[in-house]
């Protein structure tokens, strides 16, 4: 088993021995680790002024938060800063 953040990556019981990510939190599976976990994910979109001070924040709307939670519990597994049009980046990947 190996952890990163509040994702756990193990090989399920319940699917075989097929490796999945899952929350560390509930133990929510959320996918296969041959696909990306975000899109299992819940996911907000949010302005930039979220996480800077209103004087600092920019309201351009070309960039925007994207944060990534457990569907069952609510724990937030990752945020990130990426341009509106931007596809999800994805953060790490099994070799
Ligand atoms: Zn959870």
């Amino acid at each position: 088993m190996i952890t990163w953040g509040n994702i756990r990556i193990e090989k399920a019981a319940k699917k075989g021995q097929e490796e999945v990510y899952s929350c560390v939190q509930c133990e929510h599976v959320l996918g296969p680790t041959t696909e990306d976990w975000k899109k299992y994910a819940l996911v907000n979109k949010a302005p930039l002024s979220k996480a800077q001070p209103l004087h600092l924040a920019t309201h351009s709307g070309r960039f925007a938060l994207r944060e990534f939670y457990c569907p069952n519990c609510g724990t937030m597994f990752e945020v990130q800063m990426l341009a509106t049009e931007e596809p999800n980046v994805e953060t790490f990947k099994l070799l």
